[in-house]
């Protein structure tokens, strides 16, 4: 058991890296899972954090929201520890049901197209399992954990997407604070991020640092990006093309169709249909039920204003058919990972000139979003796997900062505000992790721990 007031912290995933959120802390003979996520990028048990490394069931799962970086392997964890209990708020419980029973549609489909062989890596039955096991709890509202020393736990608005939450953890003699992933600024639905109480002393600020490596030159007013961005859609629109926004189905996707529809309301962008696919409007429907944690001023429009996409990847046709007439697509996946809908309606829409690829988030150097975005025409982009790569054609391509992710100043605010003795960076390129530590860390103890790495934290 550790000293009392000492924290060790083990990384199982999202160390030096962006992928599968998982790090165990243990305090007091407590030992806690804080998120259990799959990586983006990889594939079969790849995706999977390191839980060979958790020697003993934790006591709890607490999750700081519902993307499967973060949730997705939720399921495994429950299978190895049965009866394992999860937290997280209200709608996290909820998007996560939704998110982790899609996971298994897309693991069954890779499994039956791609011939691998380890898909699922759980079924819809291990979905439903572990979800009630799960409680769901309101922000800002503590509560003990059943655990063998009081640990009290609280959610805090993170400002991400619908449920995100900041994690306070008071263990005796050590209190941690992890902010998952967080937006400073309100985006057009979402506020931004909330902080516990100043008087609550943090000794361990775990940290993520998506944004730690992008130029704070580099983004721009939410107004005068909003600007730019209506002024290239109705562009478009007017020569006749179609808009493609590939958009994370949760938080992306809500954000952007409602201020799609705003600049139309207010006519400064042409009048077209707006397209969403399933999963982004299933978790429509959750924002809609908890519309009441959105701004204050947020109006989220309803569901049906938008036209629901067919399956465009099953049907070639049905691509040609939603291109014949000047529309705007918001869809997944947000970094076109191969074989998703972004990636099928973009091999198609590169090669027509009248046409506009739109990124709007965060996009890996690895995936086909990237290398659209920043490939020469011409070069190759592989959006189906196993089929040879399509050359970039000429249709337009370009990005928007509408990231839901702290600046670099931002998180070195939110630094400044916890004041914390020990720092501890993740979820970030290890370029942005290296500006985050050098810059930011301001003599506290820093760390950037790496996945299988293990360290002692003093309060
Ligand atoms: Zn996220
Ligand atoms: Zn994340």
């Amino acid at each position: 058991m550790n000293r009392n007031g000492t924290l060790s912290l083990t990384v199982l995933g999202g160390g030096g890296e962006v992928g599968a959120n998982a790090y165990e802390v243990s305090c007091c003979g407590v030992r806690l899972l804080l998120d259990c996520g799959t990586h983006p990028k990889k594939e079969g048990p790849e995706t999977l954090p390191a839980l060979s490394l958790l020697g003993r069931p934790p006591h709890a799962c607490l999750f700081t929201h519902a993307h499967v970086d973060h949730c997705g392997a939720a399921p495994v964890l429950g299978k190895m520890f049965p009866g394992i209990r999860g937290y997280a708020t209200d709608p996290t419980v909820i998007l996560m049901d939704r998110m982790l029973h899609n996971s298994v549609s897309v693991m069954e489909a890779l499994a039956r197209e791609q011939g691998i062989s380890s898909y699922p890596l759980y079924d819809h039955y291990d979905v439903n399992y572990f979800i009630r096991h799960m409680t769901g709890v309101a922000f800002g509202c503590p509560f003990f954990l059943p655990a063998p020393a009081p640990v009290e736990v609280s959610f805090h608005e993170a400002g991400h997407v619908l449920g995100s939450a900041g994690i306070l953890i008071q263990f005796p003699g050590h209190t941690l604070y992890y902010t998952g992933d967080v937006c400073r600024k309100p985006q057009f639905l979402l506020g931004g991020a909330r902080f516990p109480r100043r008087n609550i002393k943090i000794d361990t600020l775990i940290i993520e640092s998506t944004q730690g490596g992008t130029e704070e030159g580099k983004h721009f007013p939410f107004n005068e990006e909003t600007d730019r961005f209506a002024r290239a859609v109705d562009r478009v629109l007017r020569r006749g093309g179609c808009v493609l926004i590939p958009s994370f189905a949760l938080g992306r996707t809500q954000e952007m169709v409602n201020l799609l529809a705003y600049l139309q309301e207010t006519g400064r962008v042409a009048p077209a249909d707006i397209y969403t696919a399933g999963l982004g409007r299933a978790i429509y429907e959750v924002y809609d039920k908890f519309s009441d944690l959105l701004k204050p001023s947020a109006w989220l429009r309803p569901l049906d204003m938008f036209k629901r996409m067919g399956n465009v990847v099953a049907e070639p046709g049905e691509i040609r058919n939603l291109l014949a007439k000047p529309c705007i697509i918001v869809s997944t996946s947000g970094m076109m990972l191969p074989n998703t809908l972004s990636a099928a309606l973009a091999a198609v829409m590169t090669q027509e000139e009248r046409h506009a690829i739109f990124f709007v988030g965060y996009l890996d150097p690895d995936t086909p979003g990237y290398k659209l975005l920043h490939g020469a025409p011409g070069d190759p982009v592989s959006f189906e796997l196993g089929k040879p790569p399509v050359p970039k054609g000429p249709a337009e391509v370009a990005a928007f900062r509408f990231s839901a992710h702290a600046t670099r100043s931002e998180l070195a605010e939110i630094i400044d505000r916890f004041e914390p003795r020990n720092i501890v960076y993740v979820h970030g390129d290890p370029d942005a992790l290296a500006w985050m530590r050098e810059n930011t860390a301001n003599g506290c103890t820093s760390w950037v721990p790496m996945i299988g790495q293990t360290i002692t934290l003093e309060a």
